[in-house]
């Protein structure tokens, strides 16, 4: 026996055609090598409140008192991620520091010391390699999910995506050690963007932790009302918010941040939670970092590290911009925008690529090595072949090296190899003019883009925030110097407002942030003079972006195949129903059943969710196609909740008794501890139990989202995203369940890019 309408096992039942004329829809089966596939491997998570009667039940009985204590532990929680986050941030700090400086010290004794070029190369390069070697084996050999800066799993988690392994520990150790090794070994990466997934972990294991520590106490109803996806969510936005606040010292930039690229959903409440802890984190870094690092000798360095502004502070008496400047900020933001889209362009060739011919762990090492050495080469070639000397002026004598030129000045391109890409940032930003000259601002730009390119999807934890601000930095260096030989006025006293405006272009073009990027530089300046060139140069830097390609985390998310929703339901689609995209098969579950037949259809299908029904089957017909209806509609069900029910024997103990708070315990950590392979394990019951009778109706949520049969795609996409649902039920106008709808059947409808270009023709997409 079966329920209603189980009998097909596949899990892609929708159908198409009536609407591939307007719009390109991807199949879900995994096609790798494109970004036009949703692959079947992601779950999604259920933001949505669970109602049932053992809820309301339980909130009764708890009474007043316990939401109180609820609160209490959920801001203790959001304390505790704030403070984590920040002590990984200074952990990952300091660990970089000490190597680095060891680094940078050996090799610039070997350079002005020893003479030998031979001996130096060998040097660099073995201090490039080792840590490469280290960051791609723990990747690739204990957690390769660990790999990249990890943002576009942290919006896609947002967002409503069951990323697995997201919130391990493992991953998060993984993460660390390589982010670590990436910037030691000078890669083209940062540490900036994988503190934001590092923040995002933090969250999740810290509020695991904390349900695990009151799970078997007399706190266990406290923290009960926490345990759910939607918290979880909530906690690890913040804790990417913290993890950008600690990097860039941007709390509002941070908060922002995680609202702008992450969070589909959005609350004052949470805007409020979110805030509190980026709020927390940055002074526990900026004081823990200031209480490790106060006896630094190095008085240039010293001054920027007592400045909690992470970019230095602009000094407002000398920065300044005039009206007549605008358009030089429009065509920064043009500029930035155009090599925005070269580099995200570049980087899907180079992923498509990587997937294609880069698939065994020993080619992904060995192109991590190549990388490395390249790395290591590129730099020292660079420093002999392009020998500008510049006489020592502000620059600390000992992070330069002289080489080969007279005494008294140093080797110009060195200051930039030199020195880690934070301090790098921060004397572009603030040398004088004279500091560099553009022949090696434009080889570092050069060289700096290809790295970036090279080191962004490597088998390692590498950011690409501060590298793309090094390079729009750069160049907006050179435009500064460009600028002043015509017209000296410009610049004024401070030629790095064109520098930070080339950097806010370029990472304002690669990742497409406009309002969080916008106070991020304002909080990291110290200087709110500025706001009006950074907003029109970051707009202008988007729009143009998107002109020609979407930002680079959208790209990536695509070409992961992550049924990500976007912002907004595609266009031209308000004549598409629901009744054109829905799965009319529907596996629905009877409201009473013998538990022998739950056990069938939970052991020959793979859907994660049922709707429960009164048994009865119609036919319905609507446009003269005809519709299958599986009854009255009593609510909805998961595989989880039906699967602790089963495993638990819940069905054998009496319901109205006190035991409904254990059955809801179980119930609630069946649904966010099943992982993929525990949830499809065959279930097996006592042939003497598979006749007992077993009543949903308490454990069910008995009243899931639905939509009519009508509903447009549109209203149908807004559902899904803004209340981060997981599946809903399709009823025709007598209440009776006629299909169903997941995010993945929405996912499918992907615009091709060209298709509105090309008037919306029928698009062959692969
Ligand atoms: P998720 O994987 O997002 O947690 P799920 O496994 O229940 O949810 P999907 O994998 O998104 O569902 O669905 C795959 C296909 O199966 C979709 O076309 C969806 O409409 C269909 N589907 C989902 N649940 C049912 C069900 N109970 N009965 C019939 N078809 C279903």
């Amino acid at each position: 026996m079966r329920g209603v309408g189980c009998m097909n096992n596949n899990r892609e039942g929708s159908s198409l055609s009536t609407i591939s004329n307007t719009l390109s829809a991807v199949k879900s089966k995994p096609r790798s090598h494109s970004i036009n596939y949703v692959s079947s491997d992601y779950e999604s998570l259920d933001y949505d409140h669970y109602e049932s009667e053992l809820t309301v039940r339980e909130e009764k009985l708890n009474g007043y008192k316990t939401v109180v204590a609820s609160n209490v532990i959920r801001w203790l929680i959001y304390f505790s991620i704030a403070i984590c986050t920040a002590a990984v941030g200074i952990f990952i700090d300091t660990v970089i520091e000490y190597f680095c400086n060891w680094k940078f010290q050996s090799i610039r004794n070997c350079i002005d010391v020893k003479h030998s070029t031979v001996e130096c190369l060998i040097i660099w390069i073995l201090f490039t390699v080792i840590p490469t070697i280290i960051g791609c084996c723990v990747v690739l050999f204990m957690e390769p999910s660990a790999a990249g800066s990890g943002i576009p799993f942290v919006i896609s988690y947002l967002n409503g995506i069951r990323i697995p392994r997201m919130t391990a520990v493992r991953c998060l150790l993984v993460k660390v050690i390589s982010v670590v090794c990436v910037c030691i070994a000078g890669l083209g990466g940062g540490k900036e963007g994988p503190l934001i997934h590092i923040g995002a972990m933090v969250g999740g294991s810290v509020v695991e932790a904390w349900w695990k520590g009151f799970r078997n106490g007399p706190g266990r109803k406290v923290i009960g009302p926490l345990q759910n996806d939607r918290e979880r969510r909530d906690m690890m936005a913040a804790g990417a918010a913290a993890g950008l606040s600690a990097a860039f010292g941007s709390p509002v930039g941070g908060t922002l941040m995680s609202l702008e690229e992450g969070t589909s959903f959005w609350s004052s409440s949470l805007m409020w939670k979110v805030f509190f802890c980026a709020a927390i984190a940055f002074p526990t870094y900026n004081a823990g970092k200031n209480v490790l690092f106060s006896n630094n000798t190095n008085p240039s360095e010293s001054v920027h590290r007592k400045s909690i502004y992470f970019f230095g502070k602009f000094n407002e008496n000398t920065i300044y911009f005039s009206y007549s400047e605008f358009p030089i900020f429009i065509i920064f933001g043009i500029f930035g925008g155009l090599l925005g889209a070269l580099f995200v362009n570049i980087n899907y060739h180079l992923s498509i690529f990587r997937m294609k011919h880069i698939i065994s762990n020993r080619k992904k090492l060995m192109e991590s090595v190549f990388v490395a050495v390249f790395v290591a080469i590129i730099n020292l070639t660079s420093m002999i072949l392009l020998n500008n000397c510049q006489t020592k002026l502000e620059i600390s004598s000992s992070n330069v090296v002289q080489m080969y030129c007279p005494a008294g000045s140093y080797n110009e391109i060195s200051s930039f190899w030199l020195h880690t890409p934070e301090e790098s940032i921060r004397s572009l930003f603030h040398y004088p003019i004279e500091a560099y000259s553009v022949v090696p601002l434009l080889v570092y730009c050069v060289i700096y883009f290809i790295l970036t390119e090279l080191t962004v999807g490597l088998n390692m934890s590498a950011g690409l925030f501060l590298p793309s601000l090094l390079i729009g930095a750069a160049w907006g260096r050179i435009a500064s110097i460009v600028i002043h030989y015509y017209s000296p006025g410009t610049i004024g006293d401070d030629p790095g407002k064109y520098a930070l405006l080339g950097a806010a272009a370029q990472l304002g073009g690669i990742v497409r942030a406009t309002i969080s990027l916008t106070v991020v530089f304002i909080e990291a300046t110290g200087n709110v003079q500025f706001l009006l060139p950074l907003m029109i140069t970051l707009f202008t830097a988007k729009w143009t972006g998107d002109f020609f390609t979407d930002g680079i985390y959208e790209m990536q998310i695509k070409l992961s195949g992550v049924p990500l929703l976007v912002s907004e339901p595609p266009p031209l689609t308000s004549d598409i129903t629901t009744e054109d995209f829905m799965s009319d098969t529907v596996c629905a579950i009877p409201h009473i059943l013998m538990v022998g037949k739950l056990v069938d259809i939970l052991n020959t299908t793979k859907h994660n969710g049922f709707p429960v029904v009164a048994s009865k089957v119609c036919f319905c017909r609507t446009r003269n196609i005809e519709h299958k209806c599986y009854g009255l509609l009593k609510g909805f069900i998961l595989r989880s909740q039906l699967n602790a029910i089963l495993e638990h024997n819940l069905y054998l103990t009496p319901l109205h008794d006190e035991n409904y708070c254990i059955k809801l315990e179980l119930l609630r950590k069946s649904t966010y501890t099943c992982h993929n392979t525990q949830q499809f394990q065959r279930l097996k019951v006592d042939e003497d139990e598979r006749s007992i009778v077993i009543d949903l109706g308490p454990y069910m949520n008995s009243a899931p989202y639905i939509v009519r049969l009508e509903t447009s795609l549109s209203r149908t996409f807004r559902l899904f995203r803004t209340l981060g649902l997981r599946h809903i039920v399709v009823i025709n106008n007598t209440n009776e369940v006629v299909g169903i709808v997941t995010r993945k059947d929405l996912a499918k409808f992907r615009l091709w890019r060209k298709a509105a270009t090309m008037g919306l023709k029928e698009v062959n997409v692969y």
